[in-house]
Protein backbone atom coordinates (compact mmCIF):
# COMPACT_ATOMS: atom_id res chain seq x y z
CA UNK A 1 0.00 0.00 0.00
CA UNK A 2 1.87 3.33 -1.45
CA UNK A 3 0.19 5.43 1.38
CA UNK A 4 1.14 3.81 4.27
CA UNK A 5 3.52 5.61 6.08
CA UNK A 6 5.01 2.64 7.81
CA UNK A 7 5.33 0.59 4.91
CA UNK A 8 8.24 -2.54 5.73
CA UNK A 9 7.23 -2.11 9.23
CA UNK A 10 5.10 -3.84 11.39
CA UNK A 11 1.83 -3.07 10.72
CA UNK A 12 -2.02 -3.41 12.26
CA UNK A 13 -2.60 -5.73 9.56
CA UNK A 14 -0.46 -8.34 10.81
CA UNK A 15 -2.39 -9.25 13.51
CA UNK A 16 -5.38 -10.29 11.69
CA UNK A 17 -5.88 -13.52 10.41
CA UNK A 18 -8.51 -12.82 8.08
CA UNK A 19 -10.88 -9.91 6.82
CA UNK A 20 -14.24 -11.11 6.97
CA UNK A 21 -16.32 -7.93 5.66
CA UNK A 22 -14.15 -5.20 3.84
CA UNK A 23 -14.65 -1.47 4.47
CA UNK A 24 -16.80 -1.13 1.13
CA UNK A 25 -19.23 -4.28 2.19
CA UNK A 26 -19.85 -2.85 5.32
CA UNK A 27 -20.53 0.42 3.98
CA UNK A 28 -23.07 -1.09 1.31
CA UNK A 29 -24.64 -2.91 4.34
CA UNK A 30 -25.03 0.15 6.58
CA UNK A 31 -26.54 1.76 3.43
CA UNK A 32 -28.91 -0.87 2.86
CA UNK A 33 -30.06 -0.94 7.06
CA UNK A 34 -30.21 3.23 6.72
CA UNK A 35 -32.31 2.60 3.62
CA UNK A 36 -34.80 0.53 5.82
CA UNK A 37 -34.97 2.25 9.14
CA UNK A 38 -35.70 5.56 7.07
CA UNK A 39 -38.54 3.90 4.90
CA UNK A 40 -39.58 2.77 8.64
CA UNK A 41 -39.57 5.48 10.40
CA UNK A 42 -41.03 8.09 7.43
CA UNK A 43 -44.01 6.02 7.05
CA UNK A 44 -45.83 7.38 9.87
CA UNK A 45 -45.90 10.84 9.88
CA UNK A 46 -47.40 11.70 12.92
CA UNK A 47 -44.19 10.27 15.00
CA UNK A 48 -41.63 11.75 15.49
CA UNK A 49 -38.23 11.22 13.82
CA UNK A 50 -36.85 8.34 16.21
CA UNK A 51 -33.81 8.90 18.86
CA UNK A 52 -30.71 6.85 17.70
CA UNK A 53 -28.58 5.20 21.09
CA UNK A 54 -25.68 4.18 20.20
CA UNK A 55 -23.84 1.41 22.50
CA UNK A 56 -20.25 3.19 23.50
CA UNK A 57 -17.56 2.35 22.54
CA UNK A 58 -18.23 -0.67 19.65
CA UNK A 59 -20.59 0.99 18.17
CA UNK A 60 -19.24 4.21 17.36
CA UNK A 61 -18.19 3.78 13.50
CA UNK A 62 -20.94 1.67 12.66
CA UNK A 63 -23.44 4.91 14.41
CA UNK A 64 -21.70 7.25 12.16
CA UNK A 65 -21.78 5.76 8.95
CA UNK A 66 -25.35 4.48 9.51
CA UNK A 67 -26.77 8.15 10.66
CA UNK A 68 -24.89 9.66 8.00
CA UNK A 69 -27.25 7.54 5.60
CA UNK A 70 -30.83 7.98 7.75
CA UNK A 71 -32.51 10.61 5.82
CA UNK A 72 -34.43 11.78 8.67
CA UNK A 73 -33.82 14.05 11.58
CA UNK A 74 -32.66 11.55 13.95
CA UNK A 75 -31.54 12.51 17.41
CA UNK A 76 -28.09 10.97 18.65
CA UNK A 77 -27.02 9.89 22.14
CA UNK A 78 -24.80 7.18 23.60
CA UNK A 79 -25.26 4.59 26.27
CA UNK A 80 -22.03 2.87 27.80
CA UNK A 81 -22.73 -0.90 29.17
CA UNK A 82 -19.69 -2.77 29.84
CA UNK A 83 -19.95 -6.40 29.77
CA UNK A 84 -16.76 -7.24 29.03
CA UNK A 85 -13.68 -6.90 31.72
CA UNK A 86 -11.18 -7.30 29.33
CA UNK A 87 -9.99 -10.65 26.74
CA UNK A 88 -12.93 -12.42 25.27
CA UNK A 89 -14.69 -13.66 27.87
CA UNK A 90 -18.42 -11.93 28.80
CA UNK A 91 -18.13 -11.21 32.60
CA UNK A 92 -21.90 -11.81 33.19
CA UNK A 93 -24.93 -9.36 33.51
CA UNK A 94 -23.64 -6.06 31.89
CA UNK A 95 -24.31 -2.94 33.78
CA UNK A 96 -24.91 0.58 32.83
CA UNK A 97 -22.06 2.89 33.70
CA UNK A 98 -22.96 5.50 31.37
CA UNK A 99 -26.51 6.94 30.82
CA UNK A 100 -28.31 8.55 28.00
CA UNK A 101 -28.23 12.73 27.87
CA UNK A 102 -31.57 12.71 25.99
CA UNK A 103 -34.86 12.58 27.84
CA UNK A 104 -36.15 9.34 25.80
CA UNK A 105 -39.92 9.16 27.29
CA UNK A 106 -42.44 9.07 24.38
CA UNK A 107 -39.77 8.23 21.63
CA UNK A 108 -38.83 5.82 19.49
CA UNK A 109 -35.80 4.63 20.44
CA UNK A 110 -33.62 2.56 17.90
CA UNK A 111 -30.67 1.06 20.20
CA UNK A 112 -27.47 0.35 17.59
CA UNK A 113 -24.99 -2.00 19.01
CA UNK A 114 -21.42 -3.39 17.13
CA UNK A 115 -22.94 -6.81 17.54
CA UNK A 116 -25.52 -9.10 19.86
CA UNK A 117 -23.83 -11.96 21.19
CA UNK A 118 -25.10 -13.62 24.18
CA UNK A 119 -28.36 -10.75 24.03
CA UNK A 120 -27.36 -9.94 27.51
CA UNK A 121 -26.16 -6.37 27.17
CA UNK A 122 -29.30 -5.53 24.38
CA UNK A 123 -32.26 -7.27 27.09
CA UNK A 124 -30.20 -5.11 29.70
CA UNK A 125 -30.22 -1.64 27.76
CA UNK A 126 -34.14 -2.89 26.34
CA UNK A 127 -35.35 -2.58 29.83
CA UNK A 128 -33.02 0.57 30.81
CA UNK A 129 -34.74 2.35 28.03
CA UNK A 130 -38.34 0.84 28.95
CA UNK A 131 -37.48 2.45 32.66
CA UNK A 132 -36.61 5.84 30.58
CA UNK A 133 -40.53 5.51 29.02
CA UNK A 134 -39.44 5.00 25.18
CA UNK A 135 -42.25 4.17 23.01
CA UNK A 136 -40.90 1.58 21.54
CA UNK A 137 -37.09 -0.15 21.02
CA UNK A 138 -36.11 -1.54 17.80
CA UNK A 139 -32.23 -2.63 17.69
CA UNK A 140 -29.92 -2.20 14.73
CA UNK A 141 -26.85 -4.00 15.28
CA UNK A 142 -24.46 -4.90 12.62
CA UNK A 143 -23.23 -8.04 13.71
CA UNK A 144 -25.44 -10.77 14.99
CA UNK A 145 -24.08 -14.54 16.59
CA UNK A 146 -27.71 -15.94 17.04
CA UNK A 147 -25.93 -19.30 17.63
CA UNK A 148 -24.43 -17.99 20.97
CA UNK A 149 -28.25 -16.34 22.12
CA UNK A 150 -28.55 -17.16 25.64
CA UNK A 151 -31.33 -14.13 26.33
CA UNK A 152 -33.98 -14.33 23.81
CA UNK A 153 -34.51 -10.73 24.63
CA UNK A 154 -37.99 -9.21 23.91
CA UNK A 155 -38.20 -5.51 22.09
CA UNK A 156 -40.55 -2.94 23.53
CA UNK A 157 -43.89 -1.62 22.07
CA UNK A 158 -43.38 -2.37 17.79
CA UNK A 159 -39.64 -1.65 17.94
CA UNK A 160 -37.94 -4.05 15.03
CA UNK A 161 -34.68 -5.74 14.85
CA UNK A 162 -32.35 -4.82 11.94
CA UNK A 163 -29.25 -6.87 11.62
CA UNK A 164 -26.60 -6.40 8.98
CA UNK A 165 -24.61 -9.64 9.03
CA UNK A 166 -24.74 -13.07 10.39
CA UNK A 167 -21.18 -13.26 12.59
CA UNK A 168 -19.69 -16.91 12.81
CA UNK A 169 -18.42 -17.94 16.25
CA UNK A 170 -15.40 -16.61 16.36
CA UNK A 171 -13.98 -13.06 18.22
CA UNK A 172 -13.88 -10.79 15.79
CA UNK A 173 -12.53 -7.10 15.92
CA UNK A 174 -12.29 -3.51 13.73
CA UNK A 175 -14.49 -1.25 13.30
CA UNK A 176 -15.25 -0.78 16.46
CA UNK A 177 -14.95 -3.87 17.63
CA UNK A 178 -12.24 -4.01 20.01
CA UNK A 179 -9.90 -6.53 22.17
CA UNK A 180 -8.60 -4.94 25.08
CA UNK A 181 -9.40 -1.87 23.61
CA UNK A 182 -7.35 -1.80 20.76
CA UNK A 183 -8.34 -2.52 17.24
CA UNK A 184 -10.91 -0.64 16.72
CA UNK A 185 -9.79 2.02 14.49
CA UNK A 186 -9.83 -0.82 11.60
CA UNK A 187 -11.44 -0.17 8.85
CA UNK A 188 -12.97 -3.67 8.17
CA UNK A 189 -14.06 -6.28 10.71
CA UNK A 190 -11.63 -9.42 10.80
CA UNK A 191 -10.68 -12.58 12.90
CA UNK A 192 -7.76 -11.74 15.29
CA UNK A 193 -4.25 -14.51 15.15
CA UNK A 194 -4.96 -16.53 17.94
CA UNK A 195 -1.32 -15.82 19.46
CA UNK A 196 -2.30 -11.98 19.75
CA UNK A 197 -4.59 -13.15 22.37
CA UNK A 198 -1.61 -14.87 24.54
P1 LIG B 1 -23.69 -9.82 24.65
O1 LIG B 1 -24.12 -9.06 25.85
O2 LIG B 1 -24.74 -9.90 23.56
O3 LIG B 1 -23.16 -11.17 24.99
O4 LIG B 1 -22.43 -9.12 24.07
C1 LIG B 1 -22.48 -7.91 23.54
C2 LIG B 1 -21.13 -7.24 23.58
O5 LIG B 1 -20.04 -8.16 23.71
C3 LIG B 1 -20.90 -6.53 22.29
O6 LIG B 1 -21.47 -5.27 22.31
C4 LIG B 1 -19.40 -6.52 22.19
O7 LIG B 1 -18.90 -5.40 22.87
C5 LIG B 1 -18.96 -7.79 22.88
N1 LIG B 1 -18.67 -8.87 21.92
C6 LIG B 1 -19.37 -9.98 21.67
N2 LIG B 1 -18.82 -10.73 20.70
C7 LIG B 1 -17.71 -10.05 20.31
C8 LIG B 1 -16.70 -10.30 19.32
O8 LIG B 1 -16.67 -11.29 18.57
N3 LIG B 1 -15.73 -9.36 19.22
C9 LIG B 1 -15.68 -8.25 20.01
N4 LIG B 1 -14.68 -7.41 19.82
N5 LIG B 1 -16.62 -7.99 20.93
C10 LIG B 1 -17.64 -8.87 21.08
MG1 LIG C 1 -21.34 -3.39 21.95
MG1 LIG D 1 -15.34 -4.84 23.82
Amino acid sequence: NPWNPLMGTASIDDDILTVLWTPEQLLQKVCELASQITYDFSSSPSSSPPVVVGVATGAFLFLADLVRNIRLPVAVDFVRAESYGSGTIAAGAPKISCEVKLDVAGKHVILVEDIVDTGNTVSCLISYLEGKGATSVSVCTLLDKPARRKVHFKLLGDGKFYSGFECPDSFVVGYGLDFNERYRNLPYIGVLKPEMYE
